[in-house]
């Protein structure tokens, strides 16, 4: 179905076709688990409009302040502008956190109520997103959270120098400004509560997270001086001590973490900040293979912290009550297939006062041993307490689609579906001369002030650096198509092209997704058309400029929000009133 608008240039399209183009042709969007509106928002920096790029963003995602700090950027390494030759991938992350510090408005939607309640269990990335998009649809939204305040791993695991607990407050505050009610200090215990709030409320949702460590059993691991990961998070974000096997104190001067992920290198960053002298960080497999953003992996090199790969733990000493090093042996990694194989004698001491193992959290199954916790009835499962621990962004995801299993079972209907909105436009706005911008460093509070714990490093883009970086986004929502019938092969359009994206094509088919597929030739004779790959355009706009005959058209694709997913919601220029 494809509905053209009163002002003729707007067409609001459900055909397959239509979205298969989105996914085939923005990539970021494609690979951003909750498929955020990247070029959307990019392009309003672009114009300036901060407030419209927090909305594109708000619209799409949930948590805005959050993710652009945090988030674990899966769609960075498929940006077009990182392809071989084409320089770095543009700063789509932090871009996230400008329009979030430039833009944030109050967000309230008219919202229709509907008589039906909804509990969500845990009020971490997951339980917040499935409560904002059943707020959004007219549900009763109540949620049970165990801790003092809401947020999950945002507000008690991550730390305050990568995100700060006001930007948390303040995204938090958006949800709740839909109706949705927190209660913190609520936790629930077992199965018969679940069970009762299944009777209480018309839909339950857990959204547990995974709240316990992940232990390793080796000689020595009850020592005092060895804590767990997410404990030492947790008490030293609150600054609460007693938790693990002893004190989270001052008195730590020779540190090691093990593990290769976010809560290691959180672990071996806020020991620094805890007035640690040396501190080390030891994982089983390589570099390479950390989970953790690049700027991680800098900021801790930057502040000192020793790395060593390839090794793994087997036993802890101590002397007189109190952790004096830890052993490990070194291991072989296999190239092809990643398993590493322990190298027999291969054992060393590495001394330390203090030993963290931050190696995994697994979900507390206790709540749900038997029955209740396969999703059935009324109860549904979302996050990482469903999957095993996971990101920000995939646990929103995940949050969202238990949102809309929700409103299917509770409303009986199919609730949400794809639309694509095309706008046809006569620019872009691009510049050749963008594509030789470099991609614009984030300026960080300086090492001497590093040993504040609660003192955010990362310390944003100004407005001028935000326009810049924004500039260099290729804007992959624009489709640059040549209308075959007008067109009079002059080859003006070739003669500007500033990449090989224009050529003389034959063997011209379209799948059945709506991609076209032909073949570049040289020869008149066998040529059928002059076609744009869209694939290699850089949305400059010369050849627009260039033809004679005004054949070739420009039409701007974007997909409504998936918390609204209706054909009402399908421009997200049209819900300008949401925001106030
Ligand atoms: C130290 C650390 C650093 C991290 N850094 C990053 C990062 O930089 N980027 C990134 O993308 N991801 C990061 N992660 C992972 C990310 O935080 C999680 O994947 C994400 O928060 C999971 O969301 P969730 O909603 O499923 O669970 P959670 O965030 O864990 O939230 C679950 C909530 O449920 C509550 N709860 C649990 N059981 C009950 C109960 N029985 N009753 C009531 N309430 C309950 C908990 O208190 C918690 O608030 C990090 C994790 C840690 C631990
Ligand atoms: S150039 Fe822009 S729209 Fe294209 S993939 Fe990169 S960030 Fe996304
Ligand atoms: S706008 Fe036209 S000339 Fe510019 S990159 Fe795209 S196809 Fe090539
Ligand atoms: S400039 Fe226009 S008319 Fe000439 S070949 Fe290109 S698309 Fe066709």
């Amino acid at each position: 179905m494809k509905k053209k608008s009163n002002n003729n240039s707007t067409y609001v399209s459900t055909d397959l076709i239509d979205r298969k183009w989105i996914d085939v042709n923005i990539p970021c969007r494609t690979a951003c688990p909750i498929m955020t509106d990247i070029p959307g928002y990019i392009q309003a920096i672009m114009e300036g409009d901060y407030e419209t790029a927090f909305r594109i963003n708000r619209m799409d995602n949930v948590l805005p302040g959050v993710l652009g700090r945090i988030c674990n950027r899966p769609c960075e390494p498929v940006c077009r502008h990182g392809r071989d030759g084409l320089g770095d991938p543009v700063s789509i992350c932090f871009l996230k956190r400008s329009a979030a510090d430039f833009g944030m408005r109050n967000f309230k939607p008219d919202i229709k109520p509907i008589d039906k309640k909804v509990c969500i269990i845990g009020g971490g990335p997951a339980g917040l997103t499935a409560a904002n998009d059943l707020a959004l649809k007219g549900y009763r939204v109540t949620i049970l959270e165990q801790f003092d305040r809401p947020g999950g791993m945002l507000s008690c695991g991550i730390p305050q120098f990568r995100l700060p607990y006001d930007v948390v407050a303040g995204d938090v505050k958006s949800i709740t400004d839909l109706g949705v009610e927190i209660k913190t200090g609520y936790r629930v215990n077992n199965e018969a509560e679940i069970e009762k709030l299944k009777k209480e409320y018309d839909a339950v949702l857990l959204a547990g997270g995974c709240q316990v460590a992940k232990v390793v059993d080796i000689p020595g691991i009850e020592s005092p001086g060895v804590y767990w990961g997410l404990d030492f998070m947790i008490a030293a974000n609150r600054g609460s001590p007693g938790i693990g096997n002893s004190l989270v104190d001052s008195s730590m001067k020779k540190v090691v973490v093990t593990g290769g992920g976010f809560t290691a290198v959180d672990c071996a960053r806020m020991a620094y900040r805890l007035g640690a002298k040396e501190v080390a960080l030891a994982y089983r497999r390589t570099k390479d293979d950390m989970y953790v953003t690049a700027n991680e992996l800098e900021a801790m090199e930057a502040e000192g912290i020793q790395l060593a790969f390839l090794v793994s733990p087997v036993g802890i000493e101590s002397k007189e009550g109190r952790v004096t090093g830890i052993s490990f042996e070194h291991n072989r990694i296999d190239k092809s297939d990643r398993t590493i194989t322990p190298i027999a004698g291969s054992e060393f001491l590495m001394e330390a006062d203090s030993v963290i193992f931050a190696i995994g959290q697994e979900a507390e199954e206790e709540i749900i041993k038997e029955g209740s916790g396969k999703p059935a009835d009324n109860f549904f499962v979302a996050g990482d307490f469903r999957s095993g621990a996971s990101t920000v962004i995939e646990a929103a995801a995940d949050g969202r689609k238990a949102g809309k299993e929700i409103h299917r079972f509770l409303s009986h209907s199919e609730g949400y579906r794809d639309v694509v909105t095309i706008f046809e436009v006569k620019e872009t706005g691009r510049e050749r001369a963008y594509d030789f911008i470099d991609r614009q460093p984030m300026d960080e509070t300086p090492l001497h002030e590093r040993r504040i714990k609660d003192k955010e490093v990362g310390l944003g883009f100004s407005k001028e650096k935000s326009l810049i970086e924004a500039r260099r986004c290729y804007l992959c929502h624009y489709n640059f198509q040549i209308d075959i019938d007008r067109c009079i092969y002059c080859l003006a359009c070739i003669d500007v092209m500033p990449l090989d994206c224009i050529m003389m094509s034959k063997d011209i088919r379209v799948d059945k997704d709506g991609n076209l597929h032909h073949i570049k030739t040289e020869r008149w004779d066998e040529m059928q058309a002059i076609t744009i790959d869209n694939d290699k355009c850089i949305r400059c706009g010369n050849c627009v400029r260039a033809c004679p005959v005004d054949c070739i058209s420009i039409s701007k694709y974007t997909l409504a929000p998936h918390a609204w997913g209706s054909v009402e919601a399908a421009a997200p220029e049209a819900k300008k009133e949401s925001f106030k």
